[in-house]
């Protein structure tokens, strides 16, 4: 466990034109001097929209602020006839580590399918770009299958094809918990990170499982961090509404097992 960089990683969504963006990350900098962060305990990611990203790499270069960028979402193509739509090559040339696919709100709002996640990933491993796999199941589908079913499932589809050394993050993430601030146990947090590292386990081989990074995401907040840390299959947070907060997000990088 100790052996994997717990990363907090802030999901702006539709959120912060690039001179707020540039405004905040300055600020959560300023708040986060000398925190743990600098040394390379913790690796802290902010995923603003694509709009900004070019903003805020310049940002993080200029004021050596570590930083790592991620976008929210990738086209499955390369380029051409997909108006819209943007290329892993393009986010891969401005810097971005990261980008997060399949998030239960392009799922629901953009019918994305597991395939369609599954070609995702597959274009943001091409270019480079380390994929944060979303998963995770609505309250209807944890009552009718259980806990790990969906995620699992999910999983499965998205890691077809992966070659067994690709740098990949998974994020659980209970449609019920997000945004709503009704969030997981630590307990039902651990086991589906668990059920999904059986699942890199199997695709992906030993290796990859004992070292792919696991998130949690779902109402995550700086009281509710570190007992979610506690939990050994629990490797970080992906954040959503308390990414916007300077101090709370703040916190929650500060966060004490
Ligand atoms: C998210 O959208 O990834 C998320 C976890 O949101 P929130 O923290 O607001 O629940």
């Amino acid at each position: 466990h100790r052996r994997r960089t717990p990363l907090i990683a802030g999901n702006w969504k539709m959120n912060l034109d690039h001179l707020q963006a540039v405004a905040f990350v300055q600020k959560l900098h300023w708040t986060l001097k000398d925190a743990k962060h600098e040394d390379g305990s913790v690796e802290v990611a902010v995923f603003p929209p694509f709009t900004d990203l070019r903003t805020v790499q310049t940002l993080l270069d200029a004021d050596k602020i570590p930083f790592a960028l991620g976008a929210q979402d990738v086209s499955a193509h390369d380029s051409g006839a997909y108006t819209g739509e943007v290329s892993g090559a393009f986010l891969a040339k401005l810097d971005a580590r990261y980008v997060i696919i399949g998030h239960s709100e392009r799922r629901q709002y953009h019918a994305e399918t597991d395939e369609v996640v599954a070609s995702k990933v597959k274009a943001a491993i091409k270019h480079g770009l380390v994929p944060v796999i979303c998963v995770g199941e609505t309250l209807e589908q944890r009552e009718e299958s259980g806990p790990t079913a969906v995620s699992v499932g999910q999983l499965e589809v998205a890691l077809e094809g992966v070659a067994a050394d690709a740098d990949i993050v998974v994020a659980y993430e209970p449609v019920w918990a997000i945004g709503t601030g009704q969030v997981a146990s630590p307990e039902q947090a651990q086991e589906v990170c668990a059920a999904l590292r059986e699942v890199i386990a199997a695709k992906l081989g030993a290796d990859a499982a004992a070292r792919t990074r696991v998130l949690y995401g779902g109402s995550v907040k700086s009281a509710n961090i570190a007992s979610f840390m506690r939990e050994p299959d629990v490797d970080g947070a992906l954040v959503g509404g308390a990414s916007l907060v300077v101090d709370e997000f703040a916190a929650i990088i500060r966060y004490q097992k």
